[in-house]
């Protein structure tokens, strides 16, 4: 086991998972570079993330629609939530936003 640093969470992987996750930054680069083949690049990442048995990191894990495999377009907020619109298939993903409790 060794510590692998991603966005100051702390992960703990094998070495068995080190290539893997490797291959699926590589992936996601090249899906932002080459938008018109994005979703071959993410579902090719995604597969590999399932057969190597690990979650693709927090980081990327919102940046896809997870319907059609390509990369998400617009986000909103609204009614304290995050609202991304697939630009593709037009899913809505809605995520609550971390807000700070209020002190009392
Ligand atoms: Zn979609």
């Amino acid at each position: 086991m060794f510590i692998y640093a991603l966005d100051s969470n702390i992960i703990n992987i094998t070495m068995k998972q080190a290539k893997p996750l490797e291959q699926i930054e590589a992936l996601f680069e090249q899906a932002q570079l080459h938008k018109n083949y994005a979703q071959r690049y993410i579902k090719l990442a995604r597969t590999i993330a399932s057969r190597s048995r690990m979650h693709i990191p927090t980081r990327l894990r919102g940046s896809y629609c997870k319907k059609c495999n390509s990369l998400l377009g617009r986000t909103r907020i609204r009614n304290r939530m995050i609202v991304k619109v697939c630009n593709v298939c037009g899913t809505v993903r809605r995520k609550k936003m971390v807000t700070h409790t209020k002190i009392a």
